[in-house]
Order: structure tokens, then C-alpha cells, then sequence
């Protein structure tokens, strides 16, 4: 894909951008390599620091990072300052958390008259972030903030429709007081993406994105023997239970499947509505998406946002053609969209049988699936037939029985009550065809530390 910011608001093509040269990506890798023996030698609360002050930045520049935001990806204004927020707050959580996660942990050992034993966390190296559009900030700070804190270095290949978001998320580090070359933006082809993979200097990669891109960037480094995390789609269950609050529900479902313009990883894009209350639900819900107002994304107004492209908009309208030819119902619902731009119009989906190959789909935009349930055992049974396995909620009047009926669902993350929940202190990351790893809190900058042991011992313990 060529890098180019394109507003998918009026569709106008603002900027377009050369990719990397194989020198500039070989430079990349040797000054990723040579920060890195610097950095790792930094203490911790030094490194907490450069955290410290990229959080200041991007609260200080909070709009013209939520105008880059709008620009190439069609976010509404309110979200991209929510996002740039929630950015800087990943980067304070590090700062204010990183000696207590790093810390040496010293093990108990059954027979320790012999001397210590001690689990130290070091950094392993560079490690090649590959990021969506979706969350052009928040998807590099769940990267970025861990895995610098954690002492290791990092090439970013962003997505190519955010390529000023990039650039600009490059330059915060580097003003932020980062080395040169320890946090490097390239606009990186596939080809040199495999490169930087097999390159010796790498020692990891960390994607977030569909599943496709998953499996390619993994296989690559497997047969590297690279460690790698994924990030990657899913389609979260909304399961409503017969006791839940239904105009508060109703009013999260509405939230939860269209905020950001539908495309979240865990929007809520199955809704599973246990029988007795599917009626009152669906009315309640198609009149809550017709409350929503499509347009201008720098309209304070406005509450639903163009897709990211055009592209994305044929590919969705093209994707509820074919459930609809392989047997599902199609609704559209909402206002009327503008014709122009990459919007498209919210639908939803009924009747999607077990042998619909389009149950089993992400929808990247505002298309609700809706399930009518026998009863819950039913609900919790529809909500683990999907290959996705990321996150989820369950709406009751019981949060007791909420958890309970959580438990049951196969995914990364379940939420009561709430369609989900993205904080700076929350984990986040899936199972199944959702990916593996986790980004956040002490899980994420433990993924790519080398846990190494180091044990004392007394020179005349037996062996
Ligand atoms: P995508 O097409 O997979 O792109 C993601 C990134 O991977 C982009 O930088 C893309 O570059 C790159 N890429 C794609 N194929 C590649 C290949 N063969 N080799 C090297 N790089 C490759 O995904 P997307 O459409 O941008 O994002 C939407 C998907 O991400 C959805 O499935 C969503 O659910 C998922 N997602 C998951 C999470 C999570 O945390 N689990 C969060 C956000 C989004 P180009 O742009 O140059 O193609």
C-alpha cells in the first residue's frame, strides 16, 4: 500500500509519502542496535522519565495530535482527544510503575541454604512494532510505552493510510528525550517488513491488526525464530440477559457498536439478546441508532464517523452483500448517511444460520449481528461460536451472576455491564484467531524481556 494521508471525510488526497529506501532501513536497524546498548544501560527511573515527559507532550499538543487523527483516519474530534489522553496516560502509568515491574524478583527456593536465587528482566533488543489506523496513538503507546521503559529499542511500520500520525508519534519521542534511533518511524514495504524480521538485530515483533496480516508477520517470525505477540480482530459478544437494565443497555449496545465509526477490535459486533427480552431490545435499539448524526467528524455534533476509506466502506458494503446471499436479513437502520465520503449506512443483520460463513466474520464498521437466544445457557453457547476470542460483556441487573456468566465466555476479556473498558491500567489481548500476548500493565513489558535467573551459590553446596 503506498503511504499517503487521504481525508475520508470529503475524500481528497492531502499527502503522499516515499517509501523507506533499503539504505534508510538498514541505517533504521544499526541505530535502533546502537541506541539500544545505550539505552538498556539507562536506569530504570531514568527511562521512566522520557516516559514522564512524552505523557506531557502529547497533553500539551493534545489538539493538534487529535487533528492529525481526524485528518487521516475520520475520527470524531471528541474521540481523538479521548485517545491522545488515554495515550498519555499509558506513558504515566509506565513512569509512575516501571521500577515496581521491573524489579528483581527473587525466588523462593525449597532448599535455600545454598545462596539466592534471582529473576532479573532485561531487555532483549530491537523489536519491529507493526500498528493499525484505528488507534493511530493508542496502539503505538501500548507498544511503545512498555517495551522503551522496558529498555528494549523500536521500528515502527505504521499503518499507510496514518502516516503523519507516524511521523508525528517519532518526533514526541525523540523531543520526549529519547536516543536517536531508538524509536524510528519507517515507511516500510512488505519486503523490508520480512527483512527487518530476519535481521540478527531484531529480536521480536509485536503486530496489531487482521488476521491475515497476523498470520503472514507470525509465520515470518517463526521461521525466524522470533518471538512475536498478536493483536488481532474479534467479534465481541453483547450477550443481554432476561434481568438487564434495558434502556441503559440499549443505550451501551448503540455506544459500543458504532463509537469510532464501528471499527474497533472489541466493538460490540454480535449481539446475543436472550428470547423473552430480543423484542424490546431490537425496537430499543433501532431507535437508538436513529439517533445518531453521520457527518463532519470535526462536528461537535456529529456521532458517527466516515470509515477510515473507501476502501474499508466497499469492503464492509461488500461483506453484508455476501451475508445476505449466503441467507442473512439485512437492515439499514439510522439516519441517512452522507453520499459522499466513506461512510456507510448502519445495518443490521438477522438470521445469520450456523452454515452462514458471515456468523463467523469481523464486520469493521457499523454493522450489528443480533442473535435471538433460547435462554442463557444458549446466549453463553452462541457467544463461543465465533473464531475470535478478544473480548466481551454481559448486561444484567446481577454483576454476581454477570461474572459467573463471564467465566463462560471464551475470550481475553469480559466485562459486566459495559461493552468495554480501555484504560492505561487494564490489560488488554485475546485468544483463538484474536491472537496471543498481552499489551498493558506488567503483562505487556514482560513480553519481550529475557527473564533472566541469576543464582548465587555457595561454593561448597552439594550439587
Ligand atoms: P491490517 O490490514 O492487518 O493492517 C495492520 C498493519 O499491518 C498495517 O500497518 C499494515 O500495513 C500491516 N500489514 C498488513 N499486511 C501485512 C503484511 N503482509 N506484511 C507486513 N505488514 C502488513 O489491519 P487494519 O485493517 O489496518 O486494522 C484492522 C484490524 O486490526 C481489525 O481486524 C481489527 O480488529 C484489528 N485490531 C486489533 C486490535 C487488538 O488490540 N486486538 C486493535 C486494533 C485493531 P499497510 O497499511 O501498509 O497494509
Amino acid at each position: 500500500m503506498a503511504y499517503e494521508t487521504r481525508n475520508p471525510y470529503t475524500g481528497a488526497l492531502l499527502e503522499t509519502f516515499h517509501d523507506a529506501t533499503d539504505t534508510e532501513v538498514q541505517q533504521a536497524l544499526e541505530n535502533a542496535h546502537a541506541a539500544f546498548s545505550l539505552w538498556r544501560e539507562k536506569e530504570v527511573v531514568e527511562r521512566a522519565g522520557v516516559m514522564r515527559s512524552a505523557a506531557s507532550i502529547l497533553r500539551r499538543d493534545a489538539d493538534f495530535f487529535a487533528n492529525l487523527l481526524t485528518l487521516e483516519m475520520g475520527k470524531l474530534t471528541h474521540e481523538a482527544k479521548a485517545e491522545v489522553a488515554l495515550s498519555a496516560d499509558i506513558f504515566d502509568y509506565y513512569a509512575s510503575n516501571a521500577e515496581t515491574l521491573l524489579a528483581p524478583e527473587k525466588l523462593k527456593v525449597a532448599d535455600l541454604n545454598y545462596g539466592d536465587a534471582v529473576l532479573h528482566a532485561e531487555p532483549l533488543g530491537v523489536l519491529l512494532a507493526v500498528e493499525p489506523w484505528n488507534f493511530p496513538f493508542y496502539q503505538v503507546a501500548r507498544i511503545a510505552a512498555p517495551q522503551l521503559t522496558a529498555g528494549n529499542t523500536i521500528l515502527l511500520k505504521h499503518a499507510s493510510n496514518v502516516p503523519q500520525a507516524a511521523a508525528a508519534f517519532e518526533k514526541l519521542m525523540l523531543e520526549a528525550g529519547l536516543p536517536k534511533g531508538a524509536f524510528k518511524n519507517l515507511y516500510a514495504t512488505r519486503s523490508q517488513v520480512e527483512t527487518i524480521i530476519n535481521d540478527p538485530r531484531v529480536q521480536g515483533v509485536a503486530l496489531t491488526g487482521s488476521e491475515g496480516a497476523g498470520s503472514v508477520i507470525a509465520a515470518q517470525a517463526g521461521k525466524a525464530l522470533k518471538k512475536s505477540t498478536l493483536e488481532l480482530g474479534g467479534a465481541d459478544a453483547f450477550v443481554v440477559l432476561a434481568d438487564a437494565d434495558m434502556e441503559k443497555t440499549i443505550h451501551w449496545a448503540v455506544v459500543g457498536r458504532h463509537w469510532n465509526g464501528g471499527q474497533v477490535c472489541v466493538s460490540s459486533k454480535r449481539m446475543i439478546i436472550v428470547d423473552e427480552v430480543y423484542d424490546q431490545f431490537l425496537e430499543g435499539y433501532i431507535a437508538g441508532v436513529a439517533k445518531l448524526k453521520a457527518g463532519d467528524p470535526t462536528d461537535p455534533a456529529t456521532t458517527l464517523a466516515p470509515l477510515s476509506s473507501e476502501a474499508a466502506a466497499n469492503e464492509i458494503k461488500e461483506k453484508i452483500r455476501q451475508a445476505v446471499s449466503y441467507g442473512a436479513t439485512a437492515a439499514e437502520v439510522g439516519p441517512k448517511v452522507p453520499g459522499l465520503g466513506a461512510f456507510v449506512q448502519p445495518t443490521i443483520l438477522t438470521n445469520i444460520s450456523e452454515d452462514n460463513p458471515a456468523r463467523y466474520w469481523e464486520f469493521f464498521g457499523p454493522v450489528s449481528m443480533l442473535f435471538r437466544a433460547k435462554d442463557e445457557a444458549d446466549a453463553v453457547r452462541i457467544a463461543n461460536d465465533s473464531p475470535f476470542g478478544l473480548g466481551g460483556s454481559v448486561f444484567t441487573a446481577n454483576p454476581k451472576h454477570g461474572v459467573d456468566v463471564a467465566k463462560k465466555i471464551s475470550t481475553g476479556m469480559v466485562f459486566v455491564n459495559h461493552p468495554t473498558m480501555a484504560k492505561a491500567d487494564l490489560p488488554f489481548g485475546g485468544i483463538g484467531r484474536s491472537g496471543y500476548g498481552r499489551e498493558l500493565i506488567g503483562l505487556g513489558i514482560k513480553e519481550f524481556v529475557n527473564h533472566k535467573l541469576i543464582s548465587v551459590i555457595d561454593i561448597d553446596a552439594p550439587f
